[in-house]
Parts: structure tokens; sequence; C-alpha cells
């Protein structure tokens, strides 16, 4: 969507469906601004060292955690829901936490030595941040999924252009007066709003880029970045399998699935969305997610009541029901739940557990991003993992068998770069192990674990001769000894 006259969009109300709320769209120059001044705190900022960085994103996380209600209200008008966004606040500051704590020993990291190749020579390594890291989010975790990068990248010297999704931008103002509090960061982060020519602006300012959202957005994103020739970070989306053998805890299998393809109303990459069961239990287990499913609630009437909230973009909802219809009238059948439903305007869906369903439906190929939760019988392993592997997706996946090699067998196999075993999505509470994302689900270097600090760093290399240099002898023809 293009901005008014006005220079602002039109922001929708997930509880409500209506507009009641307008956010800024940063012009391209007001971008180049932006990025100009970041540009020129950028050496101070890596100057500063670790140690003075982290003290002054120690201080916003403090600040944050004195703002945490507003920040969670915020949030909450955002989404539709509370818990999860008070989660979302408490999440953030201890990922600043995290990396304040990480920081230091990653820093020290550069390391001297001898080339092993010419003994003569001798380096040492520094370690150079990017100057300006530009950081484009989504919607559906607004908050946690905006500062993800942002601080690593800030810990380890960068400078940052945040731009986070304009479909749920009310949090960034108790953000950016929390961010106030403390110049020093205020100078080297920088909190910009708007839609899709905002978020080109950035890339366009940009060394390097962090994009986490749609695998089509991500396509455009991934060109713009290598005409530019700048690295792009992209984590986008996912369609992750579970495999449920007949050896495993059934009720555990059926409380995580459902947890993980329902909770946040399936908003969220790493959601369950197909199920593959071995045939010897699937009456058993489909009876199990069917009792576990019906027992969610919608936190309406009462934000504080039930499990999940509305779908907090109105097209996604459109999206859900066409899944929904093209599987319906491919053969089919709804066991619960199994359309949009309209309360107080805004959009909802209740957990919806399918069965006969096949591997050309929508529903089976294409990320849903809501609470569809289709049943697949199979028969071998070797079925189970060729189904799972038929995607064009590779975010993560979850295995539930009754030890833990036979689990181990099957995730071994998984063309992911996660796999939850006995547990499902277990990467949205684990963020300190290294994982990547294969397939259309994402590109570059895992931002989990130690490398999601590392990779905004690039090596320069002091290489130091101490023998007397080669002359351009070294070079003369006719020195090829005969075979
Ligand atoms: P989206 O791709 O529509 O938008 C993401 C961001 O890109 C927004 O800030 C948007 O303004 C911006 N944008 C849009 N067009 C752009 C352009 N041409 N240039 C630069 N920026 C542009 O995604 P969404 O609908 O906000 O989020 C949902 C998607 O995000 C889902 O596919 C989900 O799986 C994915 N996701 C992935 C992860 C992960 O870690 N892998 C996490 C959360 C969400």
């Amino acid at each position: 969507m293009s901005p008014g006259g006005d220079g602002t969009l039109p922001v929708t109300n997930p509880r409500t469906g209506e507009v009641d709320y307008r956010v800024k769209a940063w012009s391209a120059d007001e971008i180049a601004g932006a990025a100009g001044s970041l540009r020129e705190e950028a050496r101070a900022w890596d100057a500063l060292g670790v140690e003075g960085r982290c003290a002054a994103l120690g201080a916003w996380g403090e600040a944050l955690a004195a703002r945490r209600g507003e920040l969670g209200e915020a949030l909450t008008i955002d989404t539709g829901r509370r818990t999860f966004a008070h989660f979302e606040v408490q999440k953030a500051i201890d990922l600043i936490g995290h990396w304040c704590r990480r920081a230091p020993a990653l820093a020290a990291e550069a390391q001297g030595g001898q080339s092993a190749q010419v003994p003569s020579v001798h380096y040492r390594h520094r370690l150079v941040p990017y100057p300006v890291v530009g950081i484009i989010s989504p919607w559906n975790v607004p908050l946690i999924l905006a500062l993800i990068d942002a601080v690593p990248a800030l810990a380890a010297g960068c400078t940052v252009l945040l731009k986070p999704s304009e479909v749920t931008p009310r949090f960034t103002v108790p953000l950016a007066e929390a961010l106030t509090e403390v110049p020093a960061l205020a100078r080297v982060l920088r909190i910009v709003t708007g839609g899709p020519e905002t978020g080109a602006a950035v890339i366009d300012q940009a060394d390097a880029v962090c994009f986490t959202g749609s695998v089509a957005t991500g396509r455009i994103v991934a060109a713009h970045a290598a005409r530019r020739f700048i690295p792009a970070f992209l984590e986008l989306g996912g369609k992750d399998p579970a495999i449920v053998t007949a050896s495993a805890d059934l009720d555990n299998a059926a409380r995580a699935i459902v947890r993980s393809a329902v909770g946040m109303t399936g908003q969220a990459c790493q959601s369950l969305e197909r199920v593959y069961v071995q045939a010897a239990v699937y009456p058993a287990f489909r009876e199990k997610v069917v009792a576990e499913a019906e027992r969610v609630q919608l936190n309406w009437p009462d934000i504080d009541s039930g499990q999940i909230g509305p779908l907090i973009f109105p097209p996604q909802a459109e999206k859900i029901q066409a899944q929904l219809d093209d599987a319906v009238a491919r053969g089919a059948r709804i066991l619960c739940g199994g359309r949009i439903e309209r309360h107080g305007g805004g959009r909802w869906c209740l957990p919806t557990v399918l069965e006969d369903v096949s591997d050309e439906m929508q529903l089976m190929r294409e990320e849903t991003f809501g609470p569809l939760i289709p049943l697949i019988p199979y028969d071998s392993s070797d079925e189970a993992i060729r189904r799972a592997n038929d995607s064009e997706f590779g975010l993560s996946a979850a295995v539930f068998a009754g030890t833990e090699d036979e689990a181990i067998a099957i995730a071994e196999q998984l063309e992911v770069g996660a796999v939850s075993i006995n547990d499902a999505s277990l990467t949205g509470i684990v963020n300190d192990v290294e994982k990547n994302s294969f397939r259309l689900s994402g590109l570059g270097g895992s931002r989990m674990g130690d490398s999601g600090f590392r990779r905004f760093l690039r090596k320069r290399a002091l290489l130091i001769q101490t023998a007397e240099a080669a002359p351009i002898t070294l070079f003369s023809e006719g020195q090829v000894p005969s075979a």
C-alpha cells in the first residue's frame, strides 16, 4: 500500500477490523538522511568497544523494563492478544541481557598467529562491523523480530536502521521513547516506519540487510541486495511437518502439536502445518488431537480469556479460507473448526483439524500462517520422510517417537534446519543454538546462537612479513623444473 497525501499509512485494529491508527511512511530522502547520520556515528560506536556498547544496550533494557506495561499494551492493540504481548516484552529484555553477557567473549575472539603456508608471515585479525545494518521485520511477533537481529548487530559495533512492519507499528512509539533515555544508543539505532517503499529505501542505504518475512518479499529483498552487492540474511516462511511414530507418547505429541500449530493463532513461521501419523496409531491420535484442539477458546469477547487471538492481518484470513475451500472441494474432511469467523469486526479462526488431505492441496503446499492441522496417515518411515521432504520450504520440523534413537534416525533425513524431538517448535524458545534455514526458508548465517553475533563482523587480516620481501625475479621465466 502507498502512503496517502499526508505521508501516512492506515493501520487496522485486529480485534475490531477498524482503521483506528495511522503510521508515518518515511520517504526515501528521509531514510537517506537517517542513514547518513548513522554512518557519521559508526566509527565512534565501534571505537567505544564492546563493554561500552553493552552498557548502552543494558541501559536501554532497563528503560524498556520501566515501560513494560506501556509496551505490552501497545503490542496488545497491534496483535489482539495480551499474554503473549507482555511475554514478548520480557523476552526482548532477556534478549538484550543475553547479548550483553555473551558479546564481550565473542568480540575478544579476534586472534593472531603464524601462517602455516608461509612461516615468515604472522598475522593479526581485526573484526570490522558493517557500518549500517538495515533490518526489515514482519507483523506476527513484532517486537522480538524487530530486535532479534538489531541487538547483536549493535553489540557487534554496527549501527542499525530498523523498519518494523507497517501492519503492527504502535509498539514502535514506546520503543523509541525508551531509546531517547539512552542518547548514546539513540545516535546509532534509528527506528523508522513505513511499508514496502520505505523498506526498499532502507536496503538502498544499508551495508548489510537482515530480513524476516515472506518468501515472496524475500526474493525481492535478495535481488535488491544483490544489485547493491550487500549481504542479505533472510529468515522466511515455512510449512513445518511433524512425524508421529507408533511408539510415540501420543498424549505428549497431541499436546505439543496443537500448541505449536495453534499458538499465536498459527501466525508463527515455525508452526507445525502438516502432521504425518503412523497408520497403526492414527485413529487414537486423531481423537486426542481433536479433543486437544476443541479445548482451545478464542480470546473473544474478553481479551483476558481463552488461548488464541484474532488474525492480525486481514488478507491472511482470506488466504486461510481459500485454503480451506480448496481442501474441502478436493475431498478433505473437517473434524473441528473449519472457517473464518467474524466477531466484533475482527477475523478469527478456531483450531481446525482436517483429514483425507492430499499432497496437491494448497494447504499442503503453501504456507498457511493460521491454525490448520492436516492429519496424514503413513505406513513406513520412508514414506513419512519422503512426504515431509516434499516441500519447497525447509525451516524446521518435529519428530515424536518412543526412543531418542528412533526419532533421531528420522530427524537426520529431514531437509530442514532444526528438528524438535518429542516437542514442537523449540526454536521459538531456544535461541542460543545455531541453526540454518534450508531451501526457500532462508539464506545466510544462523541468527540463532553465537553466529547471530559473528555474522555482523568481517575479518580484516593484518599480514606481517618478517623475512625479506621477495623480488620480482621470483617470477622470472625459465624456472619451470623439467618433468
Ligand atoms: P512480508 O514479506 O509481507 O513483509 C515483511 C516486511 O517486509 C515488512 O516490514 C514489509 O513492510 C517489508 N517489505 C515489503 N515489501 C518490501 C520491499 N519490496 N522491499 C523491502 N521491504 C519490503 O511478511 P509479513 O507478512 O509481514 O510476515 C509474515 C511472513 O514472515 C511469513 O511468511 C512468516 O513465515 C515469515 N516469518 C519468518 C520468520 C523466520 O524466522 N523464518 C519469523 C517470522 C515470520
